[in-house]
């Protein structure tokens, strides 16, 4: 099969000519009458809920990227939504006035807002991957793309939307493995060079978490030095804190912790003592956590994985989560059901899921089975990096 990444087409191509039937809910064509959203094998439109279509809008307002979407390529200039349709319809929808989405404090349908607003959702560039081939390949790729999900992650998508001499530089020095640096990194950061980890956490702080609008504001600049530095900056002061590197080291990644370091002197023989307190309590389930616990201040204790649901908890609940997401036909894990526009269905095993506490535990919540839920384990993990 053939696939074709294309990172020039806009939000206002493909909302060229869209149309949608309110009767069937149904987003029907887009991108100049070229692209049909709905073929016969995609649900209708589910995200007409004014939480998922506001949330698409308010994802391209601050920037962050959509994911990919992916096209089947039916003919010469004609192609079909393979994934990415509740998307794409949410677009169409709120640029053809159909929804408002609250924009500080106020209801803004499309007409209403601001022309530079309007002008940032019409010019947003969308990620599309065109698939060309039979049509057994094409339905053996869906099923991937639903299961293993997309092949990119998001910064390389980033890396795809905004490719020019910033990335390359970055790229150069960030994910090249003959980097000598690449080891010392190593021992704070985890992460996989090929896969653009240290440049995604570099570029997270450095742009204190707008990733996409700094690196469109830097896209031209001939150098990187202002992401360099930073990022040498915050690597010599977590190596003088803790002056012998403990093995857990390796998780410590969350670079927010930069800017407690730089206000606060630490005691390293305390931080020491604390450190082996916390290793002996049982209820503490990571270890990697016990340091950023430690450098902001023993508040967040949530960085320490305090899980403590047993088997006979987990189980019973999983039974009837799963009993009601059966009944309902939506995914057993609450999160997929809600946000997942692949895994919305999907009923994860027993094994592919772990418990969470509904409400914090650090904010006082029992660990009983009242207060737990299970969730798959991507959106175990996105929760707790909270
Ligand atoms: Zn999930």
């Amino acid at each position: 099969m053939k696939t074709t990444l294309h990172t020039d087409i806009t939000v206002k191509d493909i909302c060229e000519w869209f149309a949608y039937n309110e009767l069937e809910g149904k987003g029907l064509f887009g991108l100049s009458w070229k692209l049909t959203i709905q073929p016969e094998y995609q649900r209708n439109y589910i995200y007409a809920d004014g939480k998922r279509d506001v949330a698409v809008i308010e994802s391209i307002l601050k920037g962050y990227p959509l994911g990919l979407i992916y096209f089947n390529k039916v003919g010469e200039e004609k192609f079909e939504v393979l994934d990415g349709q509740q998307r794409i319809t949410s677009i169409g929808r709120y640029v053809t006035w159909k929804f408002a989405v609250k924009i500080d404090g106020m209801e803004q349908y499309f007409s209403g807002l601001a022309e530079n607003l309007q002008k940032k959702i019409l010019e947003t560039p969308l990620l599309i991957y065109e698939c060309e081939g039979e049509e057994s390949e094409i339905k053996e790729r869906f099923k991937t793309i639903n299961i293993a999900g997309v092949p990119l992650n998001e910064q390389e998508l980033l890396n795809a939307v905004y490719s020019g001499p910033f990335v390359t530089k970055a790229k150069e020095e960030f994910s090249n493995s003959q980097n000598a640096n690449i080891q010392k990194w190593g021992a704070y950061l985890s992460g996989v060079v090929n896969r653009q980890d240290f440049l995604h956490t570099a570029l997270e702080r450095v742009s204190k978490g707008s990733i996409g609008d700094y690196m469109s504001k830097h896209r031209y600049d001939e150098n990187i030095s202002e992401l360099k530095s930073y990022f040498t900056s915050v690597i010599d002061r977590i190596s003088s804190v803790f002056s012998d590197v403990e093995k857990e080291m390796c998780g410590l990644e969350r670079w927010k912790l930069y800017e407690t370091y730089h206000k606060q002197s630490y005691d390293p023989k305390k931080i020491s003592e604390r450190v082996h307190e916390l290793y002996a309590d049982p209820y503490v389930k990571s270890r990697k956590g016990v340091f950023e616990y430690l450098l902001w201040g023993e508040v967040e204790s949530k960085l320490l994985e305090v899980r403590v649901f047993d088997e006979a908890t987990k189980k019973s609940v999983y039974a009837q989560q799963t009993k009601e997401a059966n009944e309902k036909w939506i995914s057993n894990c609450p999160l997929c059901a809600l946000w997942h526009e692949s895994n919305n269905k999907k009923i994860w095993s027993i094994w592919e899921m772990d418990a969470d506490h509904v409400s914090a535990w650090s904010k006082g919540w029992a660990t009983d089975i009242t207060n737990c839920q299970m969730l798959c384990k991507s959106h175990n993990r996105a929760k707790g990096n909270k």
